[in-house]
Order: C-alpha cells, then sequence, then structure tokens
C-alpha cells in the first residue's frame, strides 16, 4: 500500500487549507499532542509508511473497529513534525472526505476541530479551492479500496456521533 498513500500524498500536494500559514493565528493549535496523548487515526495499512518510526512519532492501538477485527492505529507526535512524514489525517486536516447516509462523497469540516482550530467555523467554500478538490480526490481514491472505502464509512458514521449530537 506504500504507492497507495504516496499516490495520495502527491495529491495533496503542497496545497494548505488558506493561502499562508493558518499555524500563525492559532500557534499551531493541532498539533499541541505529545507522543504519550492524543493523536490522529491512521488510515489501513498507512503505518506501513512507518516501517522506520521517526523519533518524533509513536503508534498506538485504538478500540476505533472500522471493520470486523480491524481497528485503527492512532498516531501520536511530539507536536513538531518532518512534514514529509506527516500522516494524511494532518495533511487534510481540517477539512476531511466524508460518505453521506446516502452513500455519496462529500467534503466537510471535521467536527472533531469544533473548539481547537479557529477554521472550524468556516464553510467548506471558505477553503482554498485546490485544497478543497484535493482533499475529494483522495477520498476518491479511499473509496478505491475496500478496506480504506470502509474504513471511510465507519469514521464518516463517527463524525456523525460528533456532528449531529
Ligand atoms: S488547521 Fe486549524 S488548528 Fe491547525 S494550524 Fe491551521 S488553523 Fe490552527
Ligand atoms: S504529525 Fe506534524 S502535522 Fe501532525 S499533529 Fe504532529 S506536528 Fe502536527
Amino acid at each position: 500500500m506504500k504507492n497507495f498513500y504516496n499516490r495520495i500524498y502527491s495529491t495533496l500536494s503542497s496545497y494548505t487549507p488558506l493561502k499562508g500559514d493558518c499555524g500563525r493565528a492559532c500557534n499551531k493549535a493541532c498539533c499541541q499532542g505529545d507522543k504519550d496523548g492524543d493523536g490522529m487515526y491512521l488510515f489501513p495499512f498507512e503505518e506501513e509508511m512507518y516501517s522506520s518510526l521517526p523519533s518524533w512519532a509513536a503508534i498506538s492501538e485504538t478500540d476505533f473497529e472500522y471493520d470486523t477485527n480491524k481497528f485503527a492505529p492512532l498516531f501520536s507526535c511530539d507536536g513538531v513534525c518532518d512534514r514529509k512524514l506527516r500522516p494524511l489525517a494532518c495533511r487534510i486536516f481540517p477539512l476531511t472526505p466524508y460518505i453521506a447516509k446516502g452513500g455519496e462523497l462529500e467534503v466537510i469540516v471535521d467536527p472533531r476541530a469544533n473548539g481547537m482550530c479557529p477554521l472550524a467555523a468556516l464553510y467548506v467554500e471558505d477553503f482554498e479551492a485546490d485544497f478543497v478538490n484535493a482533499v475529494e480526490k483522495v477520498g476518491e481514491l479511499l473509496l478505491s479500496n475496500p478496506d480504506t472505502k470502509k474504513f471511510l464509512e465507519s469514521f464518516s458514521r463517527m463524525l456523525d456521533d460528533i456532528r449531529f449530537i
């Protein structure tokens, strides 16, 4: 799956949510974790990208079962990383591909950004169009593989629990 993820990462290229560095206004609020704390889910088999784990990162188990007996690992970091090695979840934040209950692929603002990321108050249309289009393309690529498709479906239902409470 390394080729798969290299293709996904290159789809995102160097596109960013807004023109310029959004982290200046929030002091990189989404990068304030530590290796023993919170983190971002890795997508199925994305762990293969970390056969040599950087010193600033850790991978642990979670109870997020995206398919029968298949659990998403959690990627945590020291709050500073080599950007070339950050996982997909960090590359697309605070947007995410999302499968609506009717099965349509959408791009939404990740509801987990609420209360932490200043961009959470924006509409998807307010983000850089190249970035939004790239996240949508990532969603299409994720749907092309049965495991990543199943992950995205389960992940979307988990986001529903946050969005619609
Ligand atoms: S994505 Fe949000 S929380 Fe992260 S650096 Fe940009 S504005 Fe800050
Ligand atoms: S891996 Fe990089 S982008 Fe992701 S949370 Fe850590 S410091 Fe931020």
